[in-house]
């Protein structure tokens, strides 16, 4: 039997914690887009994200970081239902795709523009959040 090993293109994860939740990484092609006219998408009931990783490598990291922020959201924010047909809900769900958007696409900046502060961020993090026998 042949097993065929799942490609990640890199990322050495396949899922994404986000406070109690676990959600999959699962990655598409360019088909997927055209298909949904967006190159990723967090199904909050799944706990899947869904992203697009031949469309370069800023577009993927872009996109991760944007649907991983849908899944913040919706784990600690407002859990908009993007199916919702209230124009009050509506609304919400738009400011939300706004917001994520500019934060994503931000942090994909300052990330690529800062590269010691970026590299400092990650010690932090060990330092931060390494548990010590003291
Ligand atoms: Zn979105």
């Amino acid at each position: 039997m042949i097993k065929k090993e799942i490609d990640t293109y890199g990322c050495p994860v396949g899922f994404v914690k986000i406070g109690p939740f676990d959600y999959e990484i699962r990655w598409v092609d360019f088909k997927y887009y055209l298909t949904h006219m967006s190159s990723g998408q967090c199904e909050f009931d799944l706990k899947i994200l869904w992203v697009v990783h031949d469309m370069g490598k800023w577009m993927m990291l872009d996109t991760l970081y944007h649907e991983i922020n849908h899944a913040v959201e919706h784990t600690f924010g407002m859990k908009v239902d993007r199916e919702e047909k209230d124009d009050e809900k509506q609304r919400a769900y738009r400011s939300e795709e706004q917001h994520v958007t500019v934060i994503s696409t931000g942090t994909v900046g300052w990330r690529r523009d800062n590269s010691e502060l970026r590299n400092w961020e990650n010690s932090l993090y060990e330092q931060a959040f390494t548990k010590t026998d003291s």
